[in-house]
């Protein structure tokens, strides 16, 4: 019997994971007992976190991506191909192309996507960095302010302990923002406000998800002279006055307003039918440690889908990855999984325009910050510019 291996996604879960099954059973492939194929809805792959460099221009588009064959063991079946419809029961999904492809073992990692249509006024008025084209939108933005009020938003998924997308993106790009604009020689004439919602995960009243950092927080914005608030959890924007309204009950004027959005999974996973997440956010349920969908036997899920409480992160996928597959490894060789995942999450967070800061933590040890520095800024570059793809590829 050959056993099929379907990973649906090529971003950086799915790649990761899929060259490191070819690694790991490449006995089995070269004897045609295994076979593994990925299928993902665009031929690109997007190095999503230099979205953020490109709201402050210093990346262009040719720069984060490559084409997804090219990143891919010879030995993966790829193909572009939308899945429309996931049928757990049958063992296939459907595409939009009317293709119907069946497997052994399912493996989802197709990220999730910014919602900001589900706050009144924020797509029109308000702007982010988590896809390219409103990245592009703010950069042309941030290049230009002379002077005013640059006000900085956060919301977090409705689902109970599971958070935005990448939890440090907007100490980054409020670090990042200060940098720019001073180097810019415009700093002193325009405003810039941090704030955070009264909820964060499951942290109340603070500036960041977790508690040491956010000690740590203060001390750094007001050396910067950035302003911050807590309790502000955007409920609603006029676009037509330039005014941000919380659910506390405060209004906030701004000349931009860089938010951190809603987010849900993608349409298809989002009508699964076997999500248990709030507001039709589409989180899968994720079994903690195996990174099985919580009563599916043959399905996992990896990156920006899981309801997990850890950060929806590169990060994670690079700790997580490991586990799928020898899970599923284990699962065709010895008939039984072998992994569990600890909530491990590792990276370099960019703390201003220059410098750097690792973190990590798991589940039960929250980051502990250090202070950011040009080692720390210099590591992050050599990711952002090389070892990512290393990392999809498999070779990290
Ligand atoms: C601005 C920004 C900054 C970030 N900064 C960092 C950082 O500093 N460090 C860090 O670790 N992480 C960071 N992240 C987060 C990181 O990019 C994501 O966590 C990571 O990309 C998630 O990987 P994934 O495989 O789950 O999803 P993705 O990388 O989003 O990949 C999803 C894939 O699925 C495909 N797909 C979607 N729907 C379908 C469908 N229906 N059928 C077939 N294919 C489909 C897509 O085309 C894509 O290839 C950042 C993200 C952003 C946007």
């Amino acid at each position: 019997m050959t056993h099929h291996i379907l990973i649906v996604g090529g971003g950086i879960g799915g790649t990761m994971t899929a060259n490191h099954l070819v690694n790991k059973l490449y006995p089995e492939i070269r004897a045609k007992k295994v076979k593994i194929t990925m299928i993902s809805n665009s031929p690109w792959h997007y190095y999503k976190p230099a979205f953020m460099y490109v709201a402050f221009n210093s990346f262009f588009r040719d720069e984060l991506r490559k084409p997804q064959r090219s990143l891919l063991r010879p030995e993966i079946d790829f193909h572009v191909e939308e899945v429309t419809q996931f049928d757990f029961a049958a063992n296939h999904v459907l595409c939009r192309s009317g293709k119907k492809i069946g497997y052994d073992h399912l493996i989802v990692s197709t990220g999730c996507l910014p919602a900001p249509e589900k706050i009144e006024g924020l797509k029109e008025a308000g702007d982010h960095f988590y896809q390219h084209a409103p990245a592009r939108q703010l950069a042309d933005k941030l290049a230009s302010i002379e002077k005013g009020r640059i006000f900085i938003t956060v919301t977090f998924p409705k689902t109970h302990n599971v958070p935005h997308q990448c939890g440090i993106a907007p100490i980054e790009t409020t670090l990042m923002l200060d940098d720019l604009l001073r180097k810019r020689g415009v700093r002193d004439q325009i405003e810039i406000v941090y704030t955070y919602p009264t909820v964060a995960q499951l942290l109340r009243n603070c500036l960041f998800l977790q508690k040491d950092t956010c000690e740590v927080l203060p001390t750094i914005f007001e050396q910067r002279g950035i302003k911050h608030q807590r309790g502000f959890t955007l409920d609603r924007v006029d676009p037509s006055r330039n005014i941000a309204y919380s659910v506390e009950g405060q209004e906030e004027n701004f000349d931009i307003l860089m938010a951190t959005p809603p987010i849900h999974a993608v349409e298809a996973v989002r009508n699964a039918g076997i999500s248990q997440a709030a507001d039709n956010e589409g989180w899968l349920p994720t079994d903690h440690e195996s990174m099985k969908v919580l009563g599916l036997e043959n399905v996992y899920v990896l990156g920006d889908t899981v309801d997990l409480p850890v950060s929806k992160a590169g990060g994670s996928c690079h700790s997580q990855s490991p586990v799928v597959v020898n899970n599923v490894a284990s699962e065709i060789r010895h008939g039984r999984i072998c992994d569990a995942y600890d909530g491990k999450v590792v990276a370099i967070a960019q703390m201003g325009l220059e410098d750097g800061m690792p973190l990590w933590y798991d589940y039960k040890v929250d980051v502990k910050p250090t202070p950011p520095n040009k080692l720390g800024g210099l590591m992050r570059k050599g990711f952002n510019r090389g070892v990512y793809w290393a990392v999809a590829r498999g070779l990290v």
